[in-house]
């Protein structure tokens, strides 16, 4: 294919413009907030199952203490009546009496217990109730932070829009001029390489795939007509001359 040397020139512009364009797209795919985000969701999954079971751990121990104040406050007023008849005098025979002291002294071992009991229900209240509030302090503060990283994101993907339109326009105006055959060339080459369809031939190498050229392939293309539109074997570039490309 022949093409206008200066057109060819242009056509770097162009690919500049398409390497660009790929890292922009890299850089969308692979925001860094990305990463974070889903660690942080996979704690906040791991936590709310613990904040659960601290919580049931905290009602079961409230439910246990409260079932033990109920049986206590009734042994408590039990114990009132048996020693209330027992100072009374009233109770003469003394088997009688000596049936309700045993009671009295059985029912006092059995609201001490009861009272250890409820304790421990207290105790363990105390304890999953730390528990809980620690939990639920770290998924709060999880929580900030994946907001602080949304709006960050949000930050990123913006600018990057911004660019990428800013970029497009840029691309087109440096297409317009250009003939379509040879973008047409340009445009398959680039559906091949995924970023560009042409580099310089710099300093002997192709500005593109990085290939250093032999000498045959250097001649070959310096003995060339300057419109003759040379490739890379490589990759398959249109490798544009310049008066850096050491010919
Ligand atoms: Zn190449």
């Amino acid at each position: 294919m022949l093409a206008d040397p200066a057109a060819q020139r242009r056509l770097l512009d162009v690919a500049a413009l398409d390497v660009k364009l790929v890292h922009l797209r890299h850089r969308a795919a692979n925001l860094p907030e990305n990463e974070e985000l889903k660690g942080l969701q996979a704690e906040r999954v791991a936590l709310a199952g613990r904040i659960t079971e601290a919580a049931t751990r905290r009602g079961d121990a409230q439910a246990e203490f409260d079932r033990v104040d109920r049986d206590l406050e009734a042994a408590r007023a039990r114990q009132e009546r048996n020693r209330g008849r027992a100072d009374s005098g009233e109770i003469a025979d003394q088997r009688a009496l000596q049936s309700l002291l045993a009671e009295i002294g059985h029912l006092d071992g059995r609201i001490s217990d009861l009272e250890d009991i409820e304790l421990e229900a207290m105790q363990e209240i105390e304890d999953a109730t730390g528990v809980h509030d620690e939990l639920l302090a770290r998924r709060a503060g999880i929580e900030d932070r994946m907001r602080a990283l949304l709006a960050s994101r949000d930050r990123s993907k913006a600018e990057i829009t911004e660019q990428g339109g800013r970029l497009m326009s840029e691309r087109e105006l440096a297409r317009e001029p250009l003939p379509a055959e040879l973008l047409a060339l340009y445009d398959k080459i680039a559906g091949r390489t995924g970023s560009s369809g042409a580099a310089e031939l710099r300093a002997r190498r192709c500005g593109g795939c990085g290939m250093e050229l032999d000498q045959a392939e250097l001649h070959t293309i310096a003995a060339s007509r300057p419109d003759a539109v040379a490739r890379c074997e490589e990759c398959g570039r249109i490798l544009v001359r310049t008066g850096e490309s050491g010919l």
